[in-house]
């Protein structure tokens, strides 16, 4: 089988495969999502001690593979279908090799639902950049997000040759816990735009980026509310400030442009 068109690259290195299952921690009692299931590799290993796999899969030439191949087995569901537009049903866990193009939106609709425990194989970049601390150059809109959502740390970088066809990049597991948010958010959608909107201007002073992108966060008396935001904030830069302290500057804002 041939990759390219939909981000092929199968797994193939029984140790790195048996790492991410270890991972995982399963139990019999598990239900277990997987996006984009390819041939199956990892399917069969998670087959083996979860109650069941729920394997989703966008090429048509490799759901026929996936059926061929599990068709007698019990405990394995195969949908064929995008994997940003399927309804999920419920899962405990996630267990993925990703296609990286859809790295970004399939993390952010799976933490949009209640299971326990991910284990995602990403581009090694972005994993880096999903864990990265305040003020490294990894430390980016991504890195608020995911924290918003979710523990996450990096269990492993894999190396290209672990792969079938070998892709050009270096790739890395990430193990995700979902939490609520170890900080207050007054409203989730005002965060996690105001969020994105400082980060595209992540060299300015957080007083200048508010400013120029305030049209963005639809603020019209955004000059006014700026001069009550605490001084050592806005000097700042938004990747030198916490996730908390973010949150915080997006509190007060959304609370002065309710009132
Ligand atoms: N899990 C397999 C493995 O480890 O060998 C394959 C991983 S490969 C990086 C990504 C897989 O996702 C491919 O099989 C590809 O066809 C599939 N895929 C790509 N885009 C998808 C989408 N939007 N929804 C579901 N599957 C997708």
């Amino acid at each position: 089988i041939k990759g390219g068109t939909f981000d092929q690259h199968f797994l193939i290195d029984a140790g790195y495969l048996d790492r991410i299952v270890a991972a995982a921690e399963l139990s019999p009692q598990d239900t277990v999502l997987e996006i984009g299931a390819g041939i199956g590799n990892l399917t069969e290993r998670l087959a083996r001690r979860a109650k069941k796999v729920i394997a989703v899969e966008l090429d048509p030439a490799l759901v026929s593979v996936l059926h061929d191949r599990f068709d007698a087995a019990e405990n394995i569901e195969i949908i064929a279908g995008d994997a940003l537009k399927v309804d999920f049903p419920e899962f405990d866990k996630v267990v993925s090799n990703l296609p990286y193009s859809i790295s970004s939106e399939i993390t952010f609709k799976l933490l949009r639902h209640k299971f326990k425990l991910g284990v995602l194989m990403y581009q090694y970049e972005f994993a880096v950049r999903m864990v990265s601390p305040p003020g490294c150059k990894d430390y980016s809109r991504l890195t608020i997000d995911t924290c918003y959502f979710a523990d996450a740390s990096i269990v492993m970088k894999v190396p290209k040759g672990a792969f079938q066809p070998a892709p050009e990049v270096d790739s890395a597991v990430i193990k995700l816990i979902p939490r609520p948010a170890p900080f207050e958010v007054r409203d989730e959608t005002f965060f996690l735009q105001f969020v994105a909107a400082v980060f595209s201007q992540r060299r300015k002073k957080l007083r200048n980026a508010i400013l120029n992108t305030s049209s963005l966060l639809k603020i019209p008396d955004i000059k006014e509310i700026v001069s009550q935001l605490p001084e050592d904030f806005m000097n700042k830069r938004a990747e030198d400030l916490t996730p908390e302290e973010l949150a915080s500057v997006a509190n007060m804002i959304f609370d002065l442009k309710s009132r």
